[in-house]
C-alpha cells in the first residue's frame, strides 16, 4: 500500500492571509477561507512519522481529525520557529502527567539540535536536547544526522539532503520511502544546492511525490527560498534528470502571500507549469 500523506499545514512562517495584512490576496483569502487558509508548513506520513512539529500542528489535529499522539518518528527540517514549537515537545514531560506515550524518534541536525536546546530551555524544563537524562524525561530519542545520511526509522527508509536555506542551523531536506514509495520534502530551500543533485543520483532515488518549497510567487524575489520560477526550473531539472516516475505529483508548499494569488489562482498557474498547489487538510 502506498504511504499516506496529510498537509497538516502549508504556509511561509507568516501564515496565509498575514496577520495584519490588507493586500488584494491577504482580503481574498479572508473572504474565501477554504484552502486560502493556510497554516505553517508541516506534514504528517501515515499515523507515525511527521515532518516537523511545527506551531500549527494541534489546531491543525482538532480541523482534520488525525491524532499526532501516535507519531513515532519526528524528522525536523531545521529549528525556524514556523516549523519547531518547543512546547509541544515540552509537554512530554513527566510534569504534565502525560501517560502512555510511545517512544518519539527525533532526526535533525546537530546545530538544529543544539537551537532547539535553547528553544526548549526558553521553556523552561530542558536544557540539552542532546543529554541522555534529558532524553529520557522527554521519552525521547535523539538522533543527530548529517547531510546525505541514509538510515531507518522503522519501515522507513530515509535519505537527509542539505537544503539552501539558513547554514549557521544546517537546515535538511528529506527523501522517504516506504515500499519502493518515495517522496521527497523540500521545505525550506532556495535553489537546490549541486552537492544534493548529486546524492539524488548516488542514492538511485526516483520521486513518486515531490513537495517543495514555493514561498514567494512569480517574479519575487526573495532569500533563502524558492519562488515560483525557481521553482519550476528545479521541476524541470528533476524531470531532465529522471528522478521522477510515470505519475509523479509534485506539490507546492511553504506558501506566502508574496506573489502568491490565492489557491484557485495559483492552482491555474501552476497547471500551466506542470505542478499542483497543496493545501492544508490535502491527504494523498
Ligand atoms: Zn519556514
Ligand atoms: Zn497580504
Ligand atoms: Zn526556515
Amino acid at each position: 500500500m502506498n504511504l499516506k500523506i496529510n498537509f497538516l499545514g502549508t504556509a511561509a512562517a507568516t501564515s496565509y492571509p498575514l496577520v495584519f495584512c490588507k493586500c488584494k490576496v491577504c482580503e481574498q483569502a479572508r473572504k474565501l477561507g477554504g484552502c486560502n487558509f493556510r497554516k505553517r508548513s508541516s506534514l504528517l506520513i501515515n499515523k507515525d512519522l511527521l515532518i516537523d512539529l511545527g506551531p500549527d500542528i494541534m489546531s491543525a489535529s482538532f480541523m482534520y481529525n488525525i491524532s499526532i499522539a501516535d507519531v513515532r518518528y519526528c524528522l525536523q527540517t531545521h529549528s525556524h520557529s514556523d516549523h519547531f514549537d518547543a512546547s509541544h515537545l515540552s509537554t512530554r514531560l513527566p510534569e504534565y502527567a502525560v501517560e502512555n506515550i510511545p517512544k518519539l524518534k527525533l532526526y535533525a541536525s546537530n546545530a538544529t539540535l543544539n537551537k532547539m536546546s535553547e528553544m526548549l530551555k526558553a521553556e523552561g524544563y530542558i536544557t540539552d536536547i542532546l543529554n541522555t537524562v534529558e532524553q529520557e524525561r522527554l521519552n525521547l530519542d535523539v538522533h543527530p544526522i548529517k547531510a546525505l545520511q541514509s538510515f531507518e526509522a522503522g519501515k522507513y527508509q530515509i535519505s537527509a539532503f542539505s537544503a539552501n536555506h539558513d547554514k549557521s542551523i544546517g537546515s535538511l531536506l528529506y527523501a522517504i520511502t516506504e515500499d519502493n514509495y518515495t517522496i521527497f520534502y523540500g521545505s525550506d530551500t532556495d535553489i537546490i544546492p549541486e552537492e544534493t543533485w548529486s546524492g539524488f543520483h548516488d542514492k538511485k532515488l526516483q520521486f513518486d511525490v515531490v513537495v517543495l518549497d514555493h514561498t514567494y510567487g512569480p517574479n519575487i524575489n526573495g532569500r533563502e527560498h524558492l519562488n515560483a520560477n525557481g521553482f519550476i526550473k528545479q521541476i524541470q531539472r528533476m524531470r531532465d534528470e529522471n528522478l521522477f516516475k510515470e505519475h509523479t505529483r509534485i506539490f507546492a508548499t511553504h506558501i506566502s502571500h508574496e506573489g502568491n494569488p490565492i489557491h484557485s489562482d495559483l492552482v491555474d498557474y501552476g497547471k500551466k507549469n506542470g505542478y499542483e498547489i497543496a493545501y492544508d487538510g490535502l491527504i494523498i
